[in-house]
């Protein structure tokens, strides 16, 4: 049945009066919002997103100009689509520090030792502040396995420059690293087509 004019002009008109009422709501929380400082953003959960959140937003802090780091803990491929196109641009280090999946190395000493090595490129960006953006990709089971001193590892990114923003993903993030970050998403697994049978793509898994 179609609305006659009266109808529509009454539709209108209590969507406009909805709408500036939440403009209202809006522009106080802006003007609420004056703090500026770097972010500790951590992107956690079983859905597929985390790694791809992060480096959307290295994009856009590209486009700033900013200088970001990259660590890659756990995983060892280089082959991938993001280190091809970020990693040759002037304001981007990329580094890869992993040894491949806990599963595969099956060798702790081993995950320890890589742990650290990558832990120590990771802290020498989190005591510089010429990086304005630092991600630390996968940093969360280096947490979850004890791969390193949490506490160490909590103070560091506590104790970072005041204006560098530092993006932690993984699975399974700690309550510690949650409650150290300012925000924190949790992506959830709703469907996946790897259980449809469909492989990692290039382009979209890697
Ligand atoms: P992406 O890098 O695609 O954003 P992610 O960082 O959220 O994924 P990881 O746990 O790092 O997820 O997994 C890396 C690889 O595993 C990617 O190829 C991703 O597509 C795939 N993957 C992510 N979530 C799932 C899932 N729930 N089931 C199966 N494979 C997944
Ligand atoms: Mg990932």
């Amino acid at each position: 049945m179609s609305l006659t004019a009266a109808e529509i002009a009454e539709n209108n008109a209590r969507h406009a009066t909805r709408m500036a009422r939440k403009k209202a709501v809006i522009d106080a929380a802006i003007a609420n919002a004056t703090d500026e400082h770097g972010l500790l953003i951590v992107i956690t959960g079983n859905g597929k997103g985390k790694s791809t959140s992060a480096f959307g937003t290295m994009a856009r802090a590209l486009g700033y100009g900013m200088k970001v780091g990259v660590c890659q803990f756990i995983k060892s491929r280089t082959d991938t689509g993001e280190e091809a196109f970020f990693g040759k641009l002037p304001n981007v280090e990329w580094h890869v520090l992993g040894d491949g999946f806990t599963w595969d190395t099956q060798n702790r000493e081993q995950d320890i030792a890589t742990a650290k090595r990558g832990w120590a490129v990771a802290t020498r960006m989190l005591n510089d502040p010429s990086y304005q953006l630092v991600v630390l990709d996968e940093l969360t089971y280096l947490l979850s396995y004890g791969y390193l001193d949490n506490d160490l590892v909590l103070d560091t990114l506590a104790n970072r420059p005041d204006m560098q923003h530092v993006i932690a993903t993984g699975r399974g993030a700690t309550d510690a690293l949650i409650e150290l970050a300012d925000t924190v998403s949790i992506i959830a697994d709703e469907k996946h087509a790897y259980r449809d049978g469909v492989k990692a793509q290039p382009g979209i898994d890697f």
